[in-house]
């Protein structure tokens, strides 16, 4: 049985699914501050749930792990709301003043993100306030190089963005424009075993306590995919066409190659690892999104697995 996890009284986690990032909310006299802001299309929920955890209260401050879609999806709508800061990565800060998609992998990758314009920066090495208790910054190259995870020594809670998740972590997308992502990862993974936690808040996922398993785990993963990379570059297309699936409901499977192959973040995997024909590649990636139940065909729409957000 595992032992029940109780955040401190200020802190409130929200948990989203795989298209919208998970949120923590931490309250205090200096400020009230949100961590992560989900997708933009789920905008109007994402208002609701930080309206309902900060009870009336203002949001002065959006702290995000990382700039990616499902993660700073909600920042626009959050501070024409609330007239909140926003904090980013100072590593994210000139692909996300010159709004540079193909930085950011928005379009190129099928995505959509309402655009903001960040107040101030934070960096591995600074400390930041949530929920009157500081938090660590830390560096975590790998699933982007520029994220940031955010750990409270004092309460043992890590907050682990997409570097770890219960069971995995996110797809080292870096790997496709020919960075060392792998190496990257495996320094983080390296550098989070050094530290004392007893909850993890994951980026997606339910929060959760078995930090040594889930690390285990994740060096697993990671030793595979490098064994591996075609099946790592193969996991992400199917990730993103899920993401796209989850994100708009139903595809036409006709359109697809289009819609989906021809999206320059695919074709560029494509060309590393599998030199496809499009339609070939896009035929590929649907039988194995409907292999793992991902999804399902009805009348030539393909359509999420099940209800979703
Ligand atoms: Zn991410």
């Amino acid at each position: 049985m595992a032992a029940a996890l109780n955040l401190p009284a200020s802190l409130t986690f929200v948990e989203r699914d795989w298209l919208s990032s998970n949120h923590l909310i931490g309250r205090s006299d200096t400020g009230n501050v949100l961590v992560d802001t989900g997708y933009c299309s789920r905008r109007g929920l994402t208002l609701q749930l930080i309206d309902r955890a900060l009870g009336g209260a203002p949001l002065h401050r959006i702290i995000n792990t990382h700039t990616h879609s499902d993660h700073v999806g909600g920042n626009a709508a959050l501070k024409a709301r609330y007239g909140c800061r926003i904090t980013i990565p100072q590593q994210d800060r000139e692909a996300v003043t010159l709004w540079q998609d193909e930085k950011l992998n928005y379009q190129t990758f099928g995505q959509a993100c309402d655009r903001f314009e960040a107040d101030d920066y934070f960096d591995a090495g600074d400390i930041v306030e949530i929920g009157g208790l500081t938090w660590q910054a830390l560096g975590s190259p790998g699933h982007h190089m520029e994220s940031l995870l955010l750990y409270q020594p004092e309460h043992r809670i890590l907050m682990s963005a997409d570097a770890l998740w219960e069971h995995g972590f996110g797809i080292v997308f870096p790997e496709f424009v020919d960075e060392p992502g792998f190496a990257a990862q495996e320094a983080t993974l390296l550098m989070l075993e050094d530290l004392q936690v007893d909850i993890v808040i994951p980026g997606h996922g339910r929060m959760f306590g078995d930090f040594g398993q889930a690390l285990q785990r994740a060096r697993q993963r990671l030793a595979y995919f490098r064994a591996n990379p075609q099946r790592h570059a193969f996991l992400a297309m199917k990730v993103g066409l899920s993401f796209m699936l989850l994100d708009r409901q139903r595809l036409a499977l006709a359109e697809l190659e289009t819609t989906f192959g021809e999206l320059p973040l695919i074709q560029r995997i494509n060309r590393k690892y599998f030199n496809m024909d499009t339609a070939g590649l896009t035929r590929g990636v649907v039988a194995a999104l409907l292999e793992a139940k991902a999804g399902r065909v009805i009348d030539g729409w393909l359509l999420p697995p099940a209800q979703t957000e």
